[in-house]
C-alpha cells in the first residue's frame, strides 16, 4: 500500500525549511533527493566496507568488490535486462552516450552516414553526435514533435534512409514530459536493421522499464535521478552491439594483459570500465534501485499519474500561465511561462522565496526551445515524495508571481 507520508519520512532533506518555508522540491528532473537507505549505504560503504574493487585479495577489497558487482544484477533486474553482463557502469547518462558514440558509433560511421534524433533531445544526446558530424561528416537528421509535443513514432521511422546508422531518442522529454513510444520505434527500426539508443534518464524514475520488451540496443540511465548518488549511472547494451564495440577509455581494470608491444582486453562489460570506478556511488545507486523496486514501480507510476493529472488540471486552470506542450502521454513534468514580462528566472526566484524549487532556463534542450520559439521556461518536475498539497503550494506561489509581475 503506497503511503506518500511514509515515503516522505524516508527523505531527511524534506524536513528542511527554505527561506522559512517547508521545502517543496519540484526539481526532480534535474536531480532527485536521496532516501535514508541510500545515505546509510553510502555511509557504510565508506565507513565500514571501503577498499578498491577488482584489485585486492584482502577482506575489504573482496567485500567492496562484491557490493559493487552486486549492483550489476540489481540494475539488470531494474531495467529488465536478460543478464548483468549487459550492464556497463558509467558516471551517468552523459558518459554512457559518449561511450556509445566513441566505442560503437565512431568506428563504423562514414561521411554521409545518418543519425536520427528527435528535436526533444537533451544536449547529452545531441553533442556526442555533433562530434561525429564535425569529425567524421556524419549527418544529423532531426524529427520534430507536433504542436502539442507528441513525437509520432512513424515520423521517426520515416526518417530512416539507407544511410541511417543509428536512432538516438529520449524515452521521456525532460522539458515537456512527453513519453515517447520507443517500443514502436525499436520494432520498426529493427525491421530496417537500424540500432536504437534510448536515453532513459527521465523515464526510469517514473515507470517500469523493460529493455527486453522495448527491444532497444542501448538504454542509458543516470543514478542521481533515480534517488541515488551523483556520479553513478549505467547503460544496458545489447550483446550483439557490445560485441561490435571497441573500448573507449584505456587503463586499469579494462585490461587483462599489458606487455611492451601488446595488450589484451578484459571481457565485457569490464572492458568498457577503465580505472577505479565510482565505487560508493555505484553501490549507492544499487541501494536506490532496490528501494524503488521495493516501493514498486507500478505504485510509483500510479502515484505520479495522480500528481500529473492534478497538476495539469490546476496549472491549465490559470489562464495567464502557458504550459508548454499537451502530449497525449506525459510524465509529471511541466514547463511553463507566464504572460507578461516575468522571465523564468524571476519566477523561479519568487518560488524559491516560498521554499519551492523548480528549474528555470533552457533545460539543456536548446534545439527544442528554438523549435518552440522560447528562450527559457520554468519546469516543475515531480517525484515519488511529492503531494497534491505541493501542487497547491506551487499554484498559490504562481498566483503570487502573477500578481507581482502583471
Ligand atoms: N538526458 C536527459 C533526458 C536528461 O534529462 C539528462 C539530465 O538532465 C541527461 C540526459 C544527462 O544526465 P547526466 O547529466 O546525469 O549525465
Amino acid at each position: 500500500m503506497f503511503d506518500v507520508e511514509e515515503i516522505r519520512a524516508q527523505f531527511p532533506i524534506l524536513q528542511r525549511k527554505i527561506n522559512g518555508n517547508p521545502l517543496v522540491y519540484l526539481d526532480n528532473g534535474a536531480s532527485a533527493q536521496k532516501p535514508q537507505v541510500v545515505l546509510d549505504t553510502i555511509q557504510r560503504a565508506y565507513g565500514q566496507d571501503y577498499a578498491n574493487v577488482h584489485r585486492g585479495l584482502h577482506t575489504l577489497s573482496t567485500i567492496s568488490t562484491d557490493n559493487f558487482e552486486a549492483v550489476r544484477g540489481k540494475m539488470a533486474r531494474f531495467l529488465g535486462a536478460p543478464s548483468e553482463d549487459h550492464i556497463v557502469f558509467t558516471t551517468g547518462t552523459t558518459e554512457a552516450i559518449n561511450l556509445i558514440s566513441y566505442a560503437w558509433a565512431a568506428p563504423r560511421m562514414q561521411p554521409g552516414d545518418e543519425i536520427v534524433l528527435s528535436i526533444m533531445e537533451h544536449h547529452a544526446n545531441i553533442v556526442p553526435w555533433h562530434f561525429l558530424r564535425e569529425r567524421q561528416g556524419v549527418k544529423l537528421i532531426w524529427v520534430d514533435t507536433d504542436a502539442d509535443g507528441n513525437l509520432d513514432p512513424q515520423a521517426v521511422l520515416d526518417a530512416i534512409t539507407d544511410r541511417t546508422k543509428l536512432i538516438a531518442i529520449t524515452h521521456v522529454s525532460n522539458v515537456l514530459g512527453t513519453v515517447v513510444d520507443v517500443k514502436s520505434i525499436c520494432t520498426g527500426a529493427r525491421d530496417r536493421g537500424v540500432p536504437v539508443m534510448v536515453d532513459g534518464s527521465q523515464a526510469a524514475v517514473h515507470m517500469a522499464v523493460d529493455v527486453s520488451d522495448i527491444g532497444c540496443d542501448f538504454y542509458a540511465v543516470t543514478g542521481h535521478k533515480l534517488y541515488g548518488p551523483s556520479g553513478s549511472g549505467a547503460i544496458f547494451i545489447h550483446p550483439d552491439r557490445m560485441a561490435e564495440m571497441r573500448p573507449f577509455m584505456g587503463g586499469g581494470d579494462m585490461i587483462r594483459d599489458v606487455h611492451r608491444d601488446s595488450i589484451t582486453w578484459n571481457d565485457a562489460p569490464m572492458k568498457f570500465e577503465a580505472g577505479t570506478p565510482g565505487i560508493v556511488q555505484t553501490i549507492g545507486m544499487g541501494a536506490a534501485v532496490d528501494w524503488m523496486m521495493d516501493v514498486g514501480m507500478d505504485a510509483i507510476a500510479a502515484h505520479e499519474a495522480g500528481l500529473r493529472d492534478y497538476a495539469l488540471d490546476r496549472l491549465t486552470g490559470l489562464n495567464w500561465l502557458n504550459v508548454q506542450g499537451n502530449p497525449r502521454d506525459r510524465a509529471a513534468i511541466f514547463s511553463f511561462t507566464l504572460d507578461g514580462p516575468a522571465h523564468a528566472h524571476d519566477i523561479s526566484t519568487v518560488l524559491d522565496k516560498k521554499g519551492i524549487a523548480v528549474r528555470a532556463g533552457q533545460h539543456c534542450a536548446q534545439p527544442l526551445m528554438e523549435h518552440m520559439g522560447l528562450t527559457a521556461t520554468c519546469r516543475a518536475s515531480f517525484g515519488v515524495y511529492n503531494t497534491l498539497a505541493e501542487v497547491d503550494a506551487l499554484v498559490n506561489a504562481l498566483e503570487l508571481c502573477h500578481d507581482l509581475f502583471a
